[in-house]
């Protein structure tokens, strides 16, 4: 039986792989409007992602943190639930999308090329709520996911290295919310006291494809680059997104919008991480408010 949680979901457009299972697809509104003929989301631009062939989804409602900024709902993690075998997860996310896009069909508003290209997806964003990383059989979901010829991003929130040490995705991404321990525990409200994890969970990021995301609350996380920028230094990922946190959903009844940054901000709190580091400001999207690093050397 589905829970009480999940069924609120349902109504806000998840659909999940099975009804006892917190494993969902739903797209993003990038997704939808790439599909109308649109704009494509910040992805597109900086890595090549298009929209609306990227399907987003978790295998796991349930998270390690409870940040201020996010903008799900606590109370819709599930007190229990399945883990769904990951080979039905694969099995499923095409008929999943399908039935989340289909209110769109060709028409004056859908451009018949990307209706049809949007049935065929080619990339996944492992990035849609909770820790992927609690999900049990992740490294076995991603191997999965690359053999259907998906490429794969993978957003962590660092709190289980030893398992992000085990995934391999095309993109693995570690949010780095806070530049030290203290400003952590208020801002990301982490279940057991998991810093030291984070840190481990950046030394990982130097061996592979990997990104650091900074969301910037104004107020609560913008006052030390150079700390910020330390914690980068020594992490060898490859790129940095510094990303202004959006009023969004439930964060909005933990965070004022006066906490949302300007794209101005944005782009000099990426301007201070890369006077202190060797990270270089490549890309922008000032719709997204965010600005892309890359390591250089
Ligand atoms: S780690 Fe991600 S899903 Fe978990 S509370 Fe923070 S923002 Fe939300």
């Amino acid at each position: 039986m589905p829970s009480a949680p999940c069924e609120q979901l349902r109504r806000q457009g998840y659909q999940f792989v099975t009804p006892g299972a917190s494993a969902a697809v739903k797209p993003c509104l990038w997704c939808k409007r790439a599909l109308c003929g649109g704009e494509m989301c910040y992805k597109h631009q900086f890595y090549g992602i298009e929209s609306h062939r990227c399907i987003q989804m978790t295998p796991t409602l349930r998270c390690t943190q409870r940040c201020l900024f996010c903008w799900r709902s606590f109370e819709h993690e599930p007190a229990a639930d399945e883990d769904c075998p990951p080979g039905l997860i694969v099995d499923r996310l095409i008929d999943l999308q399908k039935r989340a896009l289909s209110g769109y069909k060709p028409s004056y508003r859908v451009t018949p090329d990307r209706f049809r290209d949007a049935l065929s997806p080619k990339h996944v964003a492992i990035s849609l709520a909770g820790e992927p990383t609690c999900y049990p059989h992740l490294a076995e979901l991603v191997d999965l996911l690359h053999g259907r010829g998906y490429t794969t991003f993978l957003v962590s929130n660092g709190t289980r290295p030893w398992v992000l040490e085990t995934v391999h995705p095309f993109q693995t991404y570690v949010s780095l919310s806070a530049p030290d321990r203290e400003t952590y525990q208020k801002l990301c409200r982490p279940i057991t006291d998991s810093w030291e994890r984070v840190v481990e969970s950046l030394g990982i990021l130097g061996q592979r494809r990997s990104a650091i995301r900074i969301t910037v609350v104004r107020g609560e996380n913008d006052t030390r680059p150079d700390l910020f920028g330390r914690l980068i230094q020594e992490s060898g990922a490859r790129f940095v997104e510094v990303k202004g946190y959006m009023f969004l959903g439930y964060s909005r009844k933990r965070l004022k919008k006066e906490n949302m940054p300007g794209h101005g901000e944005i782009q000099a709190f990426a301007g201070s991480l890369s006077g202190c580091s060797d990270y270089e400001i490549r890309d922008e999207s000032p719709a997204s408010r965010v600005v892309l690093l890359e390591r250089m050397g």
